[in-house]
Parts: C-alpha cells; sequence; structure tokens
C-alpha cells in the first residue's frame, strides 16, 4: 500500500522543496507561482491521461492499448493484459456453450431444460417433433401450459422420477408415436426433460410376445394329443391290437406335425440370423423344379393335374437349398390348398426382363384383404384346414426372408373361390444367361 504512495509522495515533497528553495533565494510570490505551474502541469497529465484512459474504455480494443505515460503507461499495459485474458476466457466459454448447443441439437432425443418453476429455458429442435416445443417460440413459458397432456402434467409435477412416463402422441413427421418421458433433476432444481420414441422397440415388443404364445400354442395342441393317447394306453391294462395301431398312427402324426414346426422355426431363425446366403453359387433352376415337383406328386397322389413350363433355360446365382425350401413351400401350398381334381402350373421364365418362378392353381383363392399379411408368422386364412392339410403356419414367412436374402420378392394375385398365382420375383442380376437363351436373345426370338 505504502508503495503506491512513495512516488506521488516523493514528487509533492520536491515539489514543496524546490517551493521552498525558491521563496528563500527570491520571494515567495515567485515560490508560489511556481508551485502552482508545478502542481498545473501534474493535474494536466493526470487529467490527459484519464481521458485516454475513458476514450479506450468507451471502445476497449484488445491490441492497442492508451499511449499513457509515467505511471500510467504501467497502469495500461496491466489492464490491456487483464482484457485480453478475459476476451480469451470469454471466447473458450462461447465456443464450449456452441459445442454444447450443437450437441444438444445433433441429439436423437428430444430434450429440455426447464427451470425451477418449469419454465421453458432451453430445448434442441427433436423436441418441436416430439413435444412440440419451439425454442424461439416457447421459452420462458411454463411447459404445463405448452404439453398439457394430464399423465405428463401429473409425472412432472409429482417430482417422482424413479420410472420413466410412456406417453402416446400424434406427431406431424412420424404419425401416432409412443414417446418414454423421464425427468432428470439436476443442479439448483432443474430439470432435463428427455423423450425417445420407443414406436418401433413396443412394435418389435409385441411381435416377440406374439411369436412366443403362437409357438407355445402350436406345440401345446400335439403335445395335449400324444399325453392323452399315452395316457389312455398305460390306463388300459391289455388294450387291443387295433386301437394300438390308431393310436400309434394318430400320435405319429402329431410327432411329425411338431417336427415339421421345429424344421420350420429352425429355418426361419437361421434365414433371420443374417442378411445374404451364406453360400452362393451358379444352379441349375431346372433341376431344382424337377425335385420340387417330384416331392408335389408324392403329396398330391394323383389327385391334381400338374404342368410344368419352363420358358427359359437360365440358371441363377444364390443358395440352392434356399431356393429350393422356397419353390418347395409355394407348390406344396397350392397341393394343399387345391380340391382334388384342381390344376397346378408351374413356370419358370422372365416377366418384363426379370427372372421369375410362378406357381399357378385352381384352388380355393383367398379374398384380397388377407393377401398382405399372408407372409406374417403364423397368419393363416383358415386355421383348421392349414392344420388339416399339416401347415406351419410359417411357410409363407420362410418364402419371403429367403427372396428377400436374393433381393427378390413374392407377388400374390388370387380370387376367392377361383385360384391363385404365387410369383417368387428375382433381379435380372441373379439371372446367369445361358448360350440357349443368349442367342434367342440376339436373334430376338
Ligand atoms: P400354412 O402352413 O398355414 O400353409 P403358409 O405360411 O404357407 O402357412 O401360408 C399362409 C396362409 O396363406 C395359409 O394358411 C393359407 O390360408 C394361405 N395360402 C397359402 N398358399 C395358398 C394357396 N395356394 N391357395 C390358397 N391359400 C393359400
Amino acid at each position: 500500500m505504502m508503495s503506491h504512495w512513495r512516488k506521488p509522495l516523493i514528487l509533492i515533497g520536491s515539489i514543496a522543496v524546490a517551493t521552498a528553495i525558491v521563496a528563500l533565494a527570491t520571494s515567495p510570490a515567485i515560490a508560489l507561482a511556481l508551485a502552482f505551474v508545478l502542481l498545473a502541469f501534474l493535474l494536466a497529465h493526470q487529467i490527459h491521461n484519464l481521458s485516454l484512459f475513458r476514450a479506450w474504455l468507451q471502445d476497449p480494443k484488445i491490441d492497442t492499448i492508451p499511449e499513457g505515460s509515467g505511471d500510467w503507461e504501467q497502469l495500461f499495459s496491466r489492464l490491456l493484459r487483464m482484457h485480453k485474458r478475459q476476451a480469451q476466457t470469454e471466447n473458450s466459454l462461447q465456443e464450449a456453450l456452441s459445442r454444447f448447443l450443437q450437441a444438444g441439437a445433433a441429439f436423437p432425443e428430444a430434450v429440455a431444460i426447464l427451470d425451477e418453476d418449469n419454465v421453458l429455458e432451453w430445448c434442441n429442435p427433436k423436441a418441436l417433433t416430439y413435444f412440440g416445443l419451439d425454442l424461439e417460440r416457447d421459452r420462458g413459458h411454463q411447459v404445463t401450459n405448452l404439453m398439457r397432456q394430464p399423465q405428463f402434467v401429473q409425472y412432472l409435477v409429482s417430482g417422482d422420477y424413479s420410472e420413466p412416463l410412456a406417453l402416446k402422441v400424434t406427431t406431424a413427421a412420424h404419425g401416432d408415436t409412443s414417446l418414454s418421458v423421464q425427468v432428470v433433476p439436476y443442479g439448483d432444481r432443474e430439470k432435463l426433460l428427455l423423450g425417445r420414441d420407443i414406436t418401433l422397440w413396443e412394435r418389435v415388443e409385441t411381435m416377440r410376445r406374439d411369436f412366443v404364445a403362437n409357438v407355445s400354442h402350436e406345440l401345446r395342441t400335439p403335445l395335449t394329443v400324444l399325453s392323452g393317447f399315452l395316457e389312455t394306453l398305460t390306463d388300459v391294462s391289455d388294450p387291443e391290437p387295433e386301437m394300438v395301431q390308431r393310436s400309434l398312427r394318430l400320435m405319429s402324426q402329431q410327432a411329425s406335425r411338431m417336427s415339421r414346426l421345429v424344421e420350420d422355426l429352425l429355418t426361419l431363425s437361421r434365414l433371420e440370423s443374417t442378411d445374404t446366403p451364406a453360400r452362393e453359387t451358379d444352379f441349375s433352376v431346372a433341376e431344382v423344379v424337377h425335385q420340387v415337383l417330384q416331392e408335389a406328386a408324392a403329396l398330391s397322389n394323383g389327385r391334381h393335374e400338374l404342368e410344368v413350363s419352363l420358358e427359359a433355360t437360365d440358371d441363377l446365382h444364390g443358395n440352392p437349398d434356399e431356393i429350393r425350401s422356397a419353390f418347395g413351400n409355394l407348390v406344396n401350398n397350392a397341393i394343399r390348398y387345391t380340391p382334388e381334381g384342381g390344376r397346378i402350373t408351374v413356370a419358370w421364365g422372365l416377366e418384363k426382363g426379370l427372372p421369375v418362378f410362378s406357381v399357378r392353381d385352381t384352388g380355393i383363392g383367398i379374398e384380397s384383404h388377407h393377401i398382405d399379411r399372408l407372409t406374417e408368422r403364423f397368419y393363416r386364412v383358415d386355421r383348421s384346414r392349414s392344420r388339416e392339410t399339416g401347415g406351419t403356419g410359417l411357410g409363407l414367412a420362410i418364402v419371403k426372408h429367403v427372396l428377400s436374402r436374393h433381393q427378390g420378392h413374392l407377388d400374390i394375385e388370387s380370387t376367392l373361390g377361383k385360384g391363385s398365382v404365387f410369383r417368387a420375383v428375382f433381379p435380372a442380376a441373379r439371372r446367369v444367361v445361358s448360350a440357349e437363351s443368349a442367342e434367342l436373345e440376339r436373334t430376338g426370338s
């Protein structure tokens, strides 16, 4: 403290001493005039520096400093250093804030910051999508006036945020949406409001539950029949051979039904575990069609007229086992859903430049509103007919998976009471053009 005073005191002391010497050597009036001049000079110096300081303060530039003199010079340079440091801190705070805001804006979930009175302080663009909150419009407003769903208001004011709230909303971008809303208190009684779209998760969860229920149901029926027969056979002390034979035959039917179901489930799970076939090769479609027809003839047992039309000699690039299983399912269905005396036509050819395997039948047909759902697992138009004919409800789901793994798709056309056409359409890139086809295309015939 004293060091600050030393210089001014020495200066004033020097003026006093000089004035005293001049007063002794000349006259007190001259000494007084000299003292006045010196003090006026001192004052002018301070006023000049002060005005430089004031001017700089009005527009403080980081890279220029007022040209002060004496102690002022030191003061100005120190001030400039402080100013620079503060500007740097401000810059890095600004940058941190803008990075934080950018991160918040890029966040895939809706995020809003509420103060202790639930007034909106900030929110990201996703909050507009899911909560309907617009930062520009709604900042400073009570969030309960903006999001009025009673469940939400109750959740927010309850203060118990241990579990998220499931909320149904309708958004312009996604229509009916299921949200998981969570409040996270932080800092000085402020709150983070988070919203996550769980529509897809809910759908998958429902599918999983349905699937488990379906499989259990499908297995329970044959198991009940099996255990019923076993019980009867155990209870009867001396069963008649005819009854034993009949029971064994029915038990064997139920056992094969279960094993077909397990086979199909394993096939589906294998198909769903990867997106592409494990082993792809060029293979002869004519050969696959031939094998599939042999199985079909055995299943039909002469009850149907089977026709085959191999317009193209082309092969396919893909997994022959998967393709055989898909084609087999389509032909198998045609036989099972076509009454005795009906006709089934299996064809392989080009349609609009794409390789197509088709199965046409003159069977029972399907009402149009079922068609979009036929490839869902366990979807059946007529449950009892499917079971009677040995169906598992998984055949078309397998076909759909196999085709999509080969970048193809299934087209279904059907008329109730008249018949159906199932077309497995492959992309042109899967076609392996035979020499014969190439020649035909070259000559244009
Ligand atoms: P399923 O084992 O029951 O036949 P799929 O997945 O193979 O199961 O077929 C689903 C449903 O589609 C069948 O239950 C049946 O109702 C219908 N369907 C399939 N193919 C035909 C067809 N060729 N004619 C009539 N209905 C069919």
